[in-house]
């Protein structure tokens, strides 16, 4: 990764604690992780030979509840990268005012080199070295990158199994049959469409508005079939290997047939454009559900959309933001757009801890809830402060959080305040 995660995420709390006026200490909580545990994770190989890699796990806050937040297995994760990505946890749980604090985890490893035996053994030897780290009201593990319901399934077996607490809340993303819940696969994306709907209708956009998505995984794929039942036409997706274009709407449905069946969109009946192209393309919404980074200063200068809508983590550089913002494009930032996943795994937690199973409209329904809550909140601030959505939406997570750690500072705060 070449962007500092660690830095971002600093300057983006520092961003909001200027806009706040907020006292020195609190400022130094927020920079300092609560606990950042570095690991030895040895596994068996298919070879018979132990192999040792480095695992990290990181409370950034429990200001506001247990630290929640992925496990990430790459082979470029370090410390820094974990750090980083457990603040931008703790400020997204506090957008969508879960009961939830930030963490984040991951194993400095190629995952694809593995077979399924040697992840297995890596995914227990981890859960073992963190065990006395994690718990349900402590720091509650989930999936990210390359890590998915069967990493998180070992991952509750083997914590089970050290500590004699039989709790499936201890992590989420898990499968149903041990305890996952209903509409997590889809939460991503039926989270950014409640978000666009609502943006785009406050931006008076026709109801059949021009959608381009970059990136036709699990958050694009999804996102693309429901906007699609909606009425919106889907005029561009892409995938890694380059994006189609239909300026009448392409036939979603269709366009996944054609991804299964040849491994790229680009084989479907449309005009091929490249991944550059596609974000020019005329239309009213572009949604980068791809990569962090996507979208940059060159990219930025050719977007004709009225609305971005971030369903991937990062995707537009703070240039390419600042370039946006001054070319009046609304862009509804990954805090909220893309929390959808987030916001059901703390369903997740909470059916596991009251021994409940929800229903999937249940499910759908209170996503839908607290997803229209926080875009106000969101909206709100911005206005109230003249303030960009992505500054609105850092503001009101560190402000949350902010309260939090003042409010159970008590007497001592006024203390270190005077
Ligand atoms: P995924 O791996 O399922 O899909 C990624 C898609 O992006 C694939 O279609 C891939 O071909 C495409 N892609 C890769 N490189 C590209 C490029 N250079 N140009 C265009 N397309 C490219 O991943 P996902 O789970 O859909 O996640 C996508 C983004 O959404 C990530 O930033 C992720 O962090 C974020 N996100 C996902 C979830 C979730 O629950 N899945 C939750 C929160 C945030």
């Amino acid at each position: 990764m070449t962007i500092d995660l660690h830095q971002l995420a600093l300057a983006t709390i520092d961003r909001a604690a200027d806009e706040l006026g907020l006292d020195g200490w609190v400022r130094a909580l927020l920079h300092q992780p609560e606990r950042v545990v570095t690991v030895q994770v040895p596994y068996t190989g298919d070879d018979g030979r132990i192999h040792v890699v480095a695992g990290y796990r990181v409370a950034h806050s429990t200001a506001r509840g247990p630290a929640k937040g992925g496990t990430r297995f790459h082979p470029e994760v370090t410390p820094e990268e974990v750090m980083g990505l457990a603040t931008l946890m703790s400020v997204k749980t506090a957008v969508m005012d879960l009961p939830l604090g930030g963490g984040k985890g991951g194993i400095t490893i190629d995952p694809k080199l593995l077979s399924e035996t040697e992840l297995e053994s890596l995914t227990r030897s981890y859960a073992r070295a963190i065990a006395s780290t994690i718990g349900p009201d402590i720091d509650v593990p989930a999936p990210d990158v390359n890590t998915d319901s069967r990493h998180m399934d070992w991952l509750a077996d083997e914590y089970a199994r050290v500590t004699g607490v039989a709790s499936p809340a201890v992590v989420t993303g898990k499968s149903l049959a041990a305890g996952g819940s209903l509409g997590r696969d889809t939460a991503t994306a039926a989270g950014c469409r409640t978000v666009l709907l609502a943006s785009a209708r406050r931006l008076g956009l026709p109801t059949d508005a021009r959608v381009v998505i970059q990136g036709f995984g699990n958050a694009g794929a999804h996102l693309a079939r429901l906007l699609a039942a909606d009425g919106m036409r889907i005029v561009g997706i892409s995938d890694s290997t380059g994006g189609i274009h239909d300026p009448a709407g392409l036939d979603v449905a269709a366009v996944a047939r054609t991804k299964a069946a040849h491994g790229s969109v680009t084989h479907h009946d449309a005009e091929v454009v490249t991944n550059t192209e596609l974000l020019a393309l005329d239309a009213e919404i572009l949604v980068p559900a791809a990569l962090e980074g996507a979208v940059d200063t060159g990219e930025a200068e050719h977007v004709r959309a009225r609305l971005v809508v971030e369903a991937a983590n990062g995707p537009c550089t703070a240039a390419a933001d600042d370039i946006l913002a001054a070319r009046g494009v609304a862009v509804v930032p990954d805090v909220l757009a893309s929390a959808g996943g987030v916001t059901v795994s703390c369903f997740e937690w909470q059916q596991n801890l009251a021994g409940q199973r929800w229903s999937a409209a249940t499910v759908a329904d209170r996503l839908d809830t607290r997803m229209r809550a926080a875009l106000e909140d969101v909206w709100q601030v911005a206005a109230a402060r003249s303030l960009p959505l992505r500054t609105a939406a850092t503001v009101l997570g560190v402000g949350r959080m902010a309260e939090a750690l003042q409010a159970r500072s008590g007497a001592e705060t006024s203390e270190l305040a005077s």
